[in-house]
């Protein structure tokens, strides 16, 4: 079997290197962000150009073994790499190119946040997208994409204008809301199931003075914090989003502001006084800023497992459940994160894409983050617990792209039966073979 594959690469008429163990740059492209997917792959290649990303996948193909499509590397589950298979690491494929005429931005599937914001901010635009710069486009894309700007301008499916696309096949195709709308609908949120995406093109919106405040209250008073939070996000309009993370060492709120400066103090204050022993304040924030502020806190090679769900609001039962999982947090990093969602994300109706949650309020996560391998066990035991927990106030549907868990009922769960069905059909259509199998899968079904 690993013969086959190595023979297939080395006559697939690729331009760039085949890492294989013993390469002296083996370990550092194996490497990817969750320390926990310590995996040992066959081979990696790094296409340079579509061609090779075209050749590599009919080498897989033909070959047999277990493949792994990787763009930012930011996996949760580590579903960009594997062992004894093969990894196409997209990341020298990552020009960003912006066209002002038309107010559209093109990104090679190997982008991350961060390369796709140094071109459009600079110029006053803005593709809503994560809040950690050095996320994959390619992967936060494919699953829906949400962030700071999501409540003004949408998920980041709804700026996808088109994406080229490499099939099981080997050929390559483009996609769109007019050329293989199918296809269209299913990869804005069926993730990687249907192809190795090597561009995207995203319509542009116009980036708005940011202002943002962020205060920490002590753990004792979460109660209150997240009660008022709750009632006084509920008013606001779409200009204005809130993301909490509660832990044993405090409640992190963090409010941001994208609409008229006047209207930022008066808005943004009372998030500052959600309870007594507040510390923090408002502060102007480059957007650049703003999107890589938490950076180092989600560093490469940190322990993580996270399991997330839907709110339409922060009901009193969860505010109970996380105040019991912070107390019983086994790592001072085990956090109950939530950003709030509505606005412009829900005037998609649901069924209209692929991705599933569109009524939601809020989209929460559990995420212990650890450092040693002896503590695997009890921080993902505690995240399992408290996903369970938060998951008794959660609606229907999920995201696919913030699960630590994998298996067949992920994609099921997250996607309804009837979305389920027919993401399955255009699976069965376009890779039934399941070539594309290392992501949170859809099988392959008539
Ligand atoms: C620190 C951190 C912060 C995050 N913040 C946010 C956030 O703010 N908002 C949000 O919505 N999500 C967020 N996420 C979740 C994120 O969207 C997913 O982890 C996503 O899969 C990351 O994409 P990637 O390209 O970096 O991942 P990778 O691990 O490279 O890929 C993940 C999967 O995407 C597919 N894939 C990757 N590249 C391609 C490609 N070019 N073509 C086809 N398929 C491909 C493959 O199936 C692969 O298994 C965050 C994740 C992390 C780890």
């Amino acid at each position: 079997m690993s013969n086959s594959l190595l023979d297939a690469l080395s006559t697939a008429g690729l331009l760039c290197p085949v890492i294989t163990a013993g390469h002296q740059d083996y370990d550092r492209y194996r490497r990817v962000w969750n320390g926990i997917a310590d995996r040992l792959p066959l081979a990696i290649v790094r296409p340079q150009t579509v061609e090779d990303v075209q050749n590599a996948v009919r080498a897989a193909a033909s070959s047999g073994v277990l493949l792994a499509v990787r763009g930012g590397g930011h996996s949760i589950p580590g579903l960009s790499t594997c062992d004894d298979g093969l990894v196409i690491d997209m990341s020298l494929l990552r020009s960003t190119i912006i066209d002002d005429d038309n107010q559209t931005v093109e990104v090679g599937g190997g982008a991350l946040l961060g390369d796709l914001d140094r071109t459009t901010v600079p110029k006053g635009y803005v593709v809503p997208a994560g809040v950690i710069s050095h996320t994959g486009v390619a992967g936060l894309t494919l699953g829906g994409g949400m962030g700071w700007a999501s409540r003004k301008y949408g998920l980041t499916i709804d700026s996808l204008l088109g994406a080229e696309i490499v099939l099981a096949t080997g050929d390559i195709t483009w996609t769109s809301a007019t050329w293989n709308p199918e296809l269209f609908w299913g990869i804005r949120g069926g993730g990687g199931n249907f192809g190795i995406v090597t561009r995207f093109k995203f319509q542009l919106h116009a980036l708005t003075g940011t202002i943002a405040g962020q205060w920490t209250y002590p753990v004792e008073n979460a109660r209150q914090v997240l009660s008022s939070l709750r009632d006084r996000a509920r008013q606001q309009s779409r200009d204005f989003t809130v993301s909490f993370t509660a832990s044993p060492s405090g409640i992190n709120v963090t409010a941001v502001w994208s609409g008229d400066a006047g209207l930022a103090r008066a808005t943004l204050s009372p998030f500052g006084t959600l309870a007594e022993g507040a510390s923090g304040g408002l502060e102007n924030l480059p957007y650049l800023t703003l999107q890589s502020r938490n950076d180092v806190a989600f560093a490469w090679s940190r322990r993580y497992y996270v399991k997330g769900g839907f709110w339409s609001d922060i009901s009193d039962q969860a505010i109970e459940h996380i105040i019991q999982a912070i107390a019983e947090a086994p790592a001072p990093d085990c956090e109950i994160y939530a950003i709030q969602l509505g606005g412009a994300v829900s005037d998609i109706p649901d069924d209209a894409t692929a991705y599933t949650g569109r009524n939601a309020g809020y989209y929460w996560l559990s995420e212990p983050i650890w450092d040693n391998m002896a503590d695997d066990d009890k921080c993902i035991a505690w995240g399992r617990k408290t996903g369970r927990l938060l998951s008794d106030a959660s609606i229907i549907g999920n995201y696919v792209n913030e699960q630590g868990d994998t298996g067949s009922s992920v994609a099921r769960d997250a996607y309804g039966p009837e979305k389920y069905q027919r993401l399955a059909r255009l699976k069965a259509r376009l890779d039934p073979a399941n070539l594309f199998r290392l992501n949170q899968n859809i099988e392959p079904q008539e």
